[in-house]
């Protein structure tokens, strides 16, 4: 009998969950699943070890791996004695743990499935980047360091591009030697003598400023933004059970929006459930728009759309309106536009200032990005992105985000026909799905996949 062969690119939350979902079934399959970070195997760029400090975005109780088990993580943090000691946010339901706890989570139950199927699959762990996926006979060719090997149906789980280039530095400064870091590969010891500028104020930029605090940093901090504004705090509301009308236009779909805010807030509710309730309605809102009102949403709604759906816990929030009030962080909203590295160890920060034509400059020694992903995958420096796209196995999502895919995830290739066998999941599909790069939706995504994925089955007796 030769067995459905599965190759899953990238070992994340995405492709371990969707590995773990195609073991729970009793159609044997051979999965190889292919890591190009070891520290990242099973864990993805969010939940490796070094992540004790940054808390998740999201409480217990909204982080089981199992749509239809929602206390499975809050049981599996119970079992062990070991688990329970790292968790310095709490452990209850509704509390927030350490993002590495998460991740060991993730690897346990991978490391379970996998024992207790051995019988019937097999799967593989290939430490190895993937460079390129080429169509061939019945499947794919996937090629990497350790050569080319054959699939039936493989599936995209990469997750996130980071960017190659500082492109929040104005072109002529593109190249220039900077002390600048990355926020997704953690931060160096910083002496608290130093002046740091943060470039993005999201999600990343919380991490960020714990982690600085964690180190004992006492120096300076900047955080600058196009808006300047940060993410809002999780509070707990009763539910209300509001939701949206599905509308093609972005100025319509936010005055509904703020009518239900109101309307929950008049009955003892609050906006933050109104997000909570319209998450499975958020792909349809999103698709019911043209590619105008899409761009409009871009350009106006986004910033604000960030920093009420991507929350953080309380504790987080706080953590900067200390730093705040202590006069340690600056929060500036504005454009750099030029950058002098002359100057002995320090670089002279100049920006202008939002709704101003005026420059204001500063000194700092060392700049974090945490300007967020790549969205255009086409020229993201990615090489398997880059040769997908260029071989027209792959084409772009809409507004060049993600990767086209159709609604079951199957991806689109440059002729506008489906790709057989080629899956795409997460972040990937951003461009069509708006919202996929949380848990809740790849935990859809990765129970509906192995459906997808069996049906099709190859086997062959
Ligand atoms: C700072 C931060 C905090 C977050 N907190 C939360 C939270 O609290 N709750 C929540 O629901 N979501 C949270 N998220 C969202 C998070 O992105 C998702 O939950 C999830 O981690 C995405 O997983 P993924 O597998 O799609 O992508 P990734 O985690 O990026 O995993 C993709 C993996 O693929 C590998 N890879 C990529 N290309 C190749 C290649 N060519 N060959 C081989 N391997 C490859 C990468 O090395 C990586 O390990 C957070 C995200 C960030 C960045």
């Amino acid at each position: 009998m030769s067995h459905n062969t599965i190759a899953i690119i990238g070992s994340g939350l995405s492709g371990t969950l969707t590995a773990i979902n195609l073991l729970r079934q009793e159609v044997p399959v051979h999965i190889t699943l292919y890591e190009q970070e070891a520290q990242q195997l099973n864990r993805g760029a969010a939940y490796t070890k070094n992540n004790i400090y940054q808390p998740l975005n999201v409480p217990i109780d909204r982080m089981s791996l199992f749509s239809n088990q929602p206390d499975h993580f809050y049981h599996w943090l119970r079992e062990d004695e070991q688990r329970i000691k790292v968790c310095i946010y709490g452990i209850e339901r509704d509390n927030y743990v350490p993002r590495k706890v998460f991740g060991d989570y993730l690897k346990d139950t991978f490391n379970n499935i996998v024992a207790e199927t051995g019988d019937l699959h097999h799967i593989a762990i290939a430490k190895n980047k993937v460079t390129a996926i080429i169509p061939a006979g019945d499947g794919y060719d996937v090629e990497s360091a350790e050569g080319n090997n054959h699939y039936h149906q493989v599936i995209l789980a990469s997750g996130n591009v980071p960017p190659q280039k500082a492109i929040f530095l104005p072109e002529h400064c593109r190249d220039l030697d900077l002390p600048i870091v990355h926020s997704w590969k953690g931060l160096p010891h910083i002496d608290s003598r130093k002046q740091v500028l943060i470039v993005g104020s999201g999600l990343s930029m919380v991490d960020a400023i714990i982690e600085l605090d964690k180190q004992g940093f006492k120096g300076q901090i900047r955080v600058l933004s196009r808006h300047g504004l940060i993410p809002l705090p999780e509070v707990p509301e009763p539910h209300n059970h509001l939701t949206l009308t599905i509308n093609p236009s972005v100025y319509k779909q936010l005055t509904a929006f703020r009518a239900l805010a109101k309307e929950a807030e008049a009955h003892g509710s609050g906006w933050r459930t109104i997000f909570h309730n319209i998450r499975p309605q958020i792909p349809a809102l999103w698709q019911a728009l043209t590619d105008e009102e899409k761009q409009r949403f871009l350009r106006h709604v986004q910033p604000y759309w960030e920093v009420h759906r991507h929350r953080v816990p309380q504790f987080s929030y706080q953590l900067i309106q200390n730093l705040i009030a202590a006069g340690r962080l600056q929060l500036l909203k504005g454009r750099i536009t030029d950058i002098d590295n002359s100057t002995n160890g320090k670089v002279t920060v100049t920006y202008r200032p939002r709704h101003t034509q005026a420059r204001v400059s500063f000194d700092t020694d060392l700049i974090v990005n945490c300007t967020g992903p790549v969205t255009d995958l086409s020229r993201c420096g990615d090489p398997l992105m880059e040769q997908l796209i260029q071989s027209g196995a792959a084409a772009t999502g809409p507004l060049e985000m993600g990767l086209n895919t159709n609604e079951k995830g199957e991806v689109i290739n440059a002729n506008g026909q489906v790709q057989k066998g080629l899956f795409a999941m997460g972040s990937l599909r951003k461009g069509n799905l708006w919202e996929s790069t949380a848990l809740r939706e790849i935990r859809q995504q990765a129970e509906a996949l192995p459906k997808v994925i069996l049906a099709k089955s190859i086997v062959v007796t």
